[in-house]
């Protein structure tokens, strides 16, 4: 794992200039370089080189393709950021999402998301008064106020993280803020080597490259959710590309784990974003498949549990976060004569009771499967029993099929059979429901019956 370790490092020599210093919890760890250690649900893809992310590219780009043959445009591809470039960008970048935080509160006496905040460009400009940096004179300020991102309510971001994926502006030139002492601007970001500042728009090109093909070919991508020192980053990359690509409907979608204790407050913040900014939302839900990991190491680094205390605080969040969503979509519904499809949730669980508790909120809250904004999602192999009879009423459902070349997809499904114990107990319950739906049908004399489901396949009108 030393080359995995080695990936999130940075190979700039100087770390002096950066405000604030650098924050432990954001530094690669040598006891945790092993990314998949306790983890047997997802996929790891580890760092080699830049032409390694090409090839990776590439293979989303095959399943982009094959999800579009197979499925008329209906189906959706997932892919993983950490495939996608060097990781250790991922993370300095989680990092200075955390600083941007803790400094708009040092000037705005705000805790907590700018975008909820509704501070206005005019308390940085008083504080900035107050602390004897007047705008006039120091001309770097003063554009540094101009790029922010903000609209009639109050400022949405301190950066302009739309120009960042788009421009070829570099991390290091972006992310600086004023010194309240001297007006100065500093660095927020660690250095970074001409190579690594490359190997981001490296980054950059292959997501717009395989969103753009996903668009053309109308299909929908999964940016599937990492380790949190990885997922500031990759939600605030997802969510600028939803901004760029779902401009006529959910192309980009993003992940939302509700083991963390803050995810409530992410989804809410990111679909105010996306009213705000006027683009489609579209979000996964699951309860998170880091846990172990995520807990051992802030126990190491001494940093607070980013994992809810207990198993019913995760249900309890998912719970939430879905209502949360489910209440805006039906604003959507009364409010939007057409277009009502403004936001898209698949509920990626195999948990019968979350099933039951979505399909029982989809009626309180009046959303009809026909509606197509919620879908169900489960790992191909697995709970077929929750999948067949939500396909047969009618809603829409999906399975994840594993994807990539035979050499890499097959030691992750070994891994997950040896490690997986719950998936397997799952598995028994599936086996003794099959058994008992055969002797059914050999009691009834039904060996050949093919059960008739009154439901419309989703995509039929275009197959
Ligand atoms: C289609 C699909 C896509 C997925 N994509 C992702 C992804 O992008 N990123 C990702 O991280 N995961 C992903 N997962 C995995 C998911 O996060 C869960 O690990 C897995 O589905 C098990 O959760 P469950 O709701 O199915 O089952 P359950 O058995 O009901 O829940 C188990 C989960 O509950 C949580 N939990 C268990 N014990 C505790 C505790 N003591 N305290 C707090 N929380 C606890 C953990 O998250 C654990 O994985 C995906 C799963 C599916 C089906």
């Amino acid at each position: 794992m030393e080359e995995d370790h080695w990936s999130c490092e940075s190979s700039a020599d100087t770390h002096e200039d950066i405000a604030s210093g650098t924050i432990e919890r954001f530094t690669p760890q040598r006891k945790f370089a092993d990314r998949r250690m306790n983890v047997s649900g997802a996929r790891t893809y580890f760092y080699v080189n830049e032409a390694q992310c090409e090839k990776n590219m590439e293979t989303f780009l095959n399943c982009i393709d094959a999800v579009s043959d197979a499925t008329y445009g209906t189906g959706f591809a997932a892919i993983k950021m950490t495939a996608l470039g060097r990781p250790q960008l991922l993370m300095q970048l989680s990092e200075v999402i955390t600083k941007t935080r803790n400094y708009f509160e040092k000037v705005s006496g705000h805790k907590g998301p700018i975008i909820s905040a509704g501070v206005g460009i005019d308390v940085f400009e008083k504080r900035f008064k107050a602390e004897n940096i007047s705008l006039p004179e120091n001309p770097e300020v003063d554009s540094w106020m101009k790029n922010m991102t903000y609209d009639k309510k109050s400022i949405i971001h301190l950066f302009s993280w739309s120009g960042l994926i788009d421009t070829n502006i570099l991390l290091t030139d972006m992310f600086k803020v004023p010194n309240l002492k001297t007006g100065k601007l500093e660095n927020l970001i660690s250095a970074l080597t001409r190579e690594e500042e490359e190997m981001f728009k490296n980054m950059m090109r292959r997501l717009h490259t395989i969103f753009q093909y996903a668009k053309d070919r109308d299909v929908r991508v999964m940016v599937d959710a990492e380790q949190t020192y990885f997922q500031d980053a990759i939600s605030r990359l997802t969510l600028e590309m939803m901004k760029k690509y779902n401009t006529e409907k959910a192309i980009v979608f993003n992940t939302y784990q509700c083991y963390l204790t803050d995810t409530l407050d992410q989804i809410s913040l990111d679909l105010e974003q996306a009213y705000r900014q006027e683009f489609y939302f579209g979000a996964k839900l699951v309860r998170g498949a880091y846990m172990e990991q995520e807990r051992e190491r802030a126990e190491e680094l001494n940093y607070e549990d980013p994992v809810n205390p207990t198993y019913e605080a995760t249900t309890e969040m998912y719970h939430n976060c879905l209502k949360e969503c489910l209440r805006r979509i039906q604003i959507n519904k009364e409010t939007l004569q057409e277009d009502t499809q403004r936001i898209a949730i698949m509920v990626a669980s195999h948990n019968e009771d979350t099933v039951r508790y979505t399909v029982r909120k989809m009626e309180e809250f009046n959303i009809k499967p026909l509606d197509r904004v919620i879908c169900f999602g489960q790992l191909l192999g697995m709970c077929d029993h929750i999948t067949l009879p939500l396909g047969q009423a009618g809603y829409s459902v999906y399975k994840y099929v594993p994807y990539g070349p035979v050499d890499e997809v097959l030691p992750y499904l070994s891994r997950r059979a040896a490690e997986n114990g719950s998936i397997l107990l799952k598995l028994k319950k599936e086996k003794k429901l099959l058994w008992k739906e055969l002797g059914r049908r050999v009691v009834k004399g039904q060996l050949m019956y093919t059960p008739k489901g009154d439901y419309i396949p989703i995509g039929a009108s275009r197959v």
